[in-house]
């Protein structure tokens, strides 16, 4: 059984969160913790702990994830100047809550390589 998280409490509106974006799908709100000017969380409805347990049944999805990255960038007015997106996965990836999600990072020249 896939654990709750508090992603999922937000999905379900069981706690606050500055939505951006919402379809059948997805989600998308701002980071509480922002790392950049503009920073949101896109994430799948369908509760996937991480990238590594993605399947082929998980394609469609992944491509819907990525393409509403692309919405919410426009709609948010970074698109123009570039944005950066993220997947920290599993623990040496940095990944603290684990239902998948995307970074949306922008409105800041942002440094690479990352920590
Ligand atoms: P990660 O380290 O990739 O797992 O990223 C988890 C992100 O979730 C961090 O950037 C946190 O700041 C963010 N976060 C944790 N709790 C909340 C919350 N309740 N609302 C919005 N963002 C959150």
């Amino acid at each position: 059984m896939i654990e709750d998280t508090i992603f999922g409490k937000i999905i379900r509106r069981e706690i606050p969160a500055d939505i951006v974006y919402e379809d059948d799908v997805c989600l998308a709100f701002r980071d509480v913790t922002p790392q950049a000017p503009t920073h949101v969380l896109v994430i799948p409805k369908k509760p996937i702990p991480k990238l590594a347990d993605a399947t082929v049944e998980d394609k469609a999805l992944l491509g819907h994830l990525l393409l509403t990255v692309k919405t919410v960038a426009e709609q948010l007015g970074i698109s123009t100047d570039g944005y950066r997106v993220v997947i920290n996965t599993g623990t040496n990836g940095g990944q603290t809550v684990f239902h998948l999600h995307l970074h949306l990072l922008g409105g800041r020249s942002l440094h690479w390589p990352p920590g």
